[in-house]
């Protein structure tokens, strides 16, 4: 098991101690919202500021061809993460949702015509429905759900039959941040990329591209693009020790070219004036103003720390967490877990008989102990299982068995007042 709580230094103060009182330790157990910040991030960014802080991409100054230097050097670290084939593919966004806005906008703009169908997942995050929606306004595309079992396992064979010659985009989640689920995401490409259907009529329009939302993932598990064969992969700094602010898109290269530029502005670029502007190439192209320099620098930094632990540990230790935390939920009688799928992250979503969600996370928070409690942002999940909201407690790596103790303390607590 892991123990890195002592590099988090929220993680190591004490909370609400006043007029003496000693305080309580925070048991934090909402990494699913986002993460908490180990010192190394923290530090890098303040000495950044302090040291190295210039513009990047336009400087003729040592200061800012510096600090380009460390800007870029992220986008190397973040395909080397992904194993993608090349930096380029890396675009900077402020996080998955700016992400997924990009292709809708982008792709979806470019490519989408009336009757086209996008398919979508019913355990999506709304930045995974809403930006669809707003491009089927625009477009006439129409949006096909893929349904989920009772565990919150989504069916493939319905998915199979809702592949067809007018699918154009297929866009899910690698783990829903409502309820854990895994999807077999590299089975779904495989099965998009078979149905594939060419019209020889039109041979820009073959088959369907494949956008997998990451945002729970890539601090879990190891993802590898190419082998997955992952058309878009979208994630955020803020949920894997980053800072928020900064999130990326990978794209496949020949696809990012393909696509016009989604904002306009300073450094996209390439030769401007009132007759005709011409673009950057594909990742600057999607790189519309001055970014978000420090966060990068300080996403950087992240994932020298996410090497520095593993993702193999990680996944291995947040296991033996899930399976630990599963066991003690289940034996409280009054709890409904909402998300059973035998593929599942380390994300336990519930329900108390009788208790409001809200009022859990409220008397849990008495306790230090810090969870979500409502829908998620993922309100179609809720309508799935019949709840209007969960308590979702998720983990990451600096969790303990401790942190799920509290909880299930906490719970029979609550339990015990509301009787
Ligand atoms: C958090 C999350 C998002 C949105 O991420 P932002 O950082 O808010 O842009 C999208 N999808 C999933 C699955 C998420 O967990």
């Amino acid at each position: 098991m892991l123990n890195i709580k002592a590099d988090f230094p929220v993680l190591n103060r004490l909370f609400g101690g006043d007029a003496g009182e000693p305080g309580m330790a925070l048991h934090y157990l909402d990494s699913a919202a986002t993460t908490q910040k180990p010192l190394s991030v923290i530090e890098t960014m303040d000495r950044f500021y302090r040291e190295s802080y210039g513009t990047v991409r336009r400087g003729v100054y040592r200061l800012s061809e510096k600090a380009t230097a460390e800007y870029e050097n992220t986008r190397k670290k973040v395909a080397k993460l992904l194993n993608a084939a090349s930096e380029k593919e890396i675009v900077y966004t402020s996080g998955t949702t700016q992400s997924i806005n990009l292709v809708a906008y982008s792709y979806g703009r470019k490519f989408l015509k009336p009757g086209d169908e996008i398919l979508l997942s019913t355990i999506e995050h709304h930045a995974n429905i809403v930006p669809w929606q707003l491009i089927t306004e625009m477009t006439g595309a129409v949006i096909k759900v893929i349904p989920v079992d009772d565990t919150g396992t989504l069916i493939l064979s319905e998915y199979a039959k809702l592949l067809t010659e007018r699918t154009r985009i297929v866009a899910v989640n690698h783990v829903s941040n409502a309820l854990g689920t895994i999807n077999p995401v590299k089975e779904m490409i495989r099965m998009a990329r078979q149905a594939n259907h060419f019209n020889p009529q039109d041979p820009t329009r073959r088959g369907a591209v494949v956008l997998i939302d990451g945002a729970q993932s890539v601090s879990h598990m190891k993802v590898d693009v190419r082998d997955l064969d992952a058309d878009f992969y979208a994630f955020s700094g803020h949920k894997m020790f980053g800072p928020t602010g900064i999130g990326i898109l990978y794209g496949k290269s020949a696809i990012l070219e393909s696509m016009p530029p989604y904002q306009g502005g300073g450094d996209m670029i390439e030769r401007v004036t009132f007759a005709r502007t011409t673009y950057q190439k594909p990742p600057h192209r999607f790189e519309a103003g001055t970014p978000a320099i420090v966060e990068v620098v300080g996403l950087g930094a992240a994932l020298d720390y996410l090497a520095h632990l593993g993702l193999d540990r990680i996944a291995a230790h947040e296991n033996a967490l899930l399976q630990y935390g599963t066991r003690l939920l289940s034996e409280i009688p009054e709890l409904r877990l909402i998300g059973t799928a035998p593929h599942k992250a380390s994300i336990l979503s519930f329900t108390l008989e009788g208790v409001h969600p809200h009022d859990i996370g409220t008397l849990l928070d008495e306790e230090g102990i810090a969870i979500r409690a409502g829908h998620h942002c993922a309100q179609p999940t809720m309508d799935r299982f019949g709840v209007p909201a969960t308590a979702r407690a998720s983990l990451g790596p600096y969790n303990d068995t401790a942190d799920l103790d509290a909880l299930a303390a906490g719970l029979r607590k609550i339990i015990e007042v509301f009787r």
